[in-house]
């Protein structure tokens, strides 16, 4: 499958002069690494930019479409299903500031409750990055189970609301499904 390439040329964003002619890769890293006040900006002009359909519609539709309010609607009407948080814009919640990591929480719980009409109770962590603040912070909000990756505090074996968790995706064969539950088991996921 082809990777998604983007050409950028985002300029005079508040503060912010961006210019950007990056592949893939370097672009993910610059999201990943940027604050989620840029990040939300950066995302916005980018869905204005008149390049951008054509540069997807060279791409597999499977690879970047995503659910939509109805969607997310239909699917949490299942008893098998729950819909949770994974952060409003995808941070690693243990490097952000204080006052984004509670928007993070709360933003996100609140557009999904929104949404669904259901509460939000468990959040996965992106990238499965926290720590002890984040877990209170996250308790504070409302979640009441925190899904990791690998534990990060020591208290987490003896915490209830702290879980193990594994992740299936478009290209998630079933052979690594069976890999990722036996590692989910022992502890250590996706
Ligand atoms: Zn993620």
């Amino acid at each position: 499958m082809e990777k998604l390439k983007i050409e950028i040329e985002l300029a005079n964003i508040e503060g912010l002069n961006v210019t950007l002619h990056e592949n893939y890769n370097s672009f993910k890293k610059y999201i990943k690494t940027t604050s989620p006040k840029i990040k939300i900006e950066l995302v916005h002009t980018l869905m204005k930019n008149p390049k951008l359909e054509s540069e997807l519609s060279r791409c597999d539709t499977e690879y970047w479409k995503i659910m939509n309010k109805e969607n997310l609607e239909e699917i949490s009407k299942s008893n098998l299903i729950e819909i949770g948080s994974h952060g409003f814009t995808h941070s690693n919640l243990d490097q952000i500031e204080k006052s984004e990591l509670t928007n993070e929480l709360i933003n996100s719980k609140n557009s999904l409750q929104e949404s669904i009409g259901k509460k939000v109770e468990s959040i996965a962590f992106p990238d499965g990055a926290y720590n002890q603040l984040v877990k209170e912070e996250c308790h504070e909000i409302g979640y009441k189970r925190l899904l990791a990756v690998n534990y990060r505090c020591e208290t987490d074996n003896n915490d209830p609301t702290i879980l193990p968790r594994l992740s299936i995706s478009n290209t998630t064969t079933s052979d690594a499904v069976i890999i990722q539950s036996n590692l989910s088991y022992s502890k250590t996921g996706f």
